[in-house]
């Protein structure tokens, strides 16, 4: 990792963070953004300021074309180069068709869909032309499968996954493979924000027992960016705890 130029969306809290922990501590130099919560990216900027690999913090909103191209540029920049975009930031406004506002549909599929895109568009050019080269794109099982509740957003999910395989084979033969991790539910701010009885039923759906944690999400993300999975692209990764098999 320690020759690592990372930039990854959505780094402040969640799964983006135990991402940040997780390959700082092996070396790699992170730039992660946030869209708001400030402090958050502070405090884990200051909490790995002893780890070996170098950590920065940039404001950005991944939704707006343009802050996702002054994003990449601007930290292609500070690392003197890029190897690896993780495309992690993602919200969920959830309802049921019947109840969905239009500006819920368009939100998620603003940020995680169309934000995708716009990371993809901004920073691909330059790992196609350097001809090396990771993009990872967060999923969700709610892409895989669907969830009721979530139209929204498992239409960006799933348009994640097919974004991301078109990709894979246009990038294949510059070596610059793509990606997706596709997490069941894992245990971040997103889901403590489901209320306690529907928590109790989502448990009763995996087999695992247990919600997964963001390391475990982290650990496949880091294997899928280092040389280890050199043969691997295209594909999608689900962790789950068993919920879809
Ligand atoms: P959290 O809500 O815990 O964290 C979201 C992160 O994304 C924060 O750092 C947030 O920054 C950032 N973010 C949100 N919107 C934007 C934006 N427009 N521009 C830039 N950054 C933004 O989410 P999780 O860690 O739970 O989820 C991370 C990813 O994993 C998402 O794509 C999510 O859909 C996916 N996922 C999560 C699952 C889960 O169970 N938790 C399951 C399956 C997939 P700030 O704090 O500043 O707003």
């Amino acid at each position: 990792m320690n020759t690592r130029k990372v930039l990854i969306t959505g780094g402040s809290r969640g799964i983006g963070k135990a991402i940040v922990q997780r390959i700082a501590r092996e070396g790699a130099h992170v730039i992660f953004s946030y869209r708001s919560n400030e402090e958050a990216a502070n405090a884990l900027v200051e909490e790995l300021s002893d780890a070996p690999g170098k950590v920065e913090a940039i404001q950005s909103d991944v939704s707006d074309f343009a802050q996702a191209k002054e994003l990449f540029a601007e930290a292609k920049d500070r690392m003197d180069g890029l190897d690896t975009l993780i495309n992690n930031a993602g919200i969920n406004k959830d309802r049921t068709l019947f109840m969905m506002p239009e500006d819920y549909w368009h939100d998620v599929i603003q940020t995680n869909l169309n934000g995708t895109f716009y990371m993809c568009r901004a920073a691909v050019p330059h790992l196609l032309k350097q001809k090396h080269g990771a993009v990872i794109n967060m999923s969700s099982v709610s892409g895989v499968v669907g969830v009721a509740g979530q139209v929204n957003y498992s239409a960006s999910k799933a348009g994640i996954i097919g974004l991301s395989r078109s990709l894979a084979k246009e990038c294949a033969q510059r070596n610059v493979r793509v990606n997706v991790v596709a997490p069941g539910f894992i245990d971040t701010d997103m889901v403590s924000s489901v209320p306690e009885k529907m928590r109790e039923q989502i448990l009763a759906m995996i087999p695992m027992k247990r919600f997964g944690n963001a390391d475990e999400v982290a650990d496949i993300t880091a294997f899928l960016m280092s040389d280890k999975a050199s043969y691997i692209t295209g594909q999608v990764f689900v962790i789950d705890g068993g919920m879809t098999c």
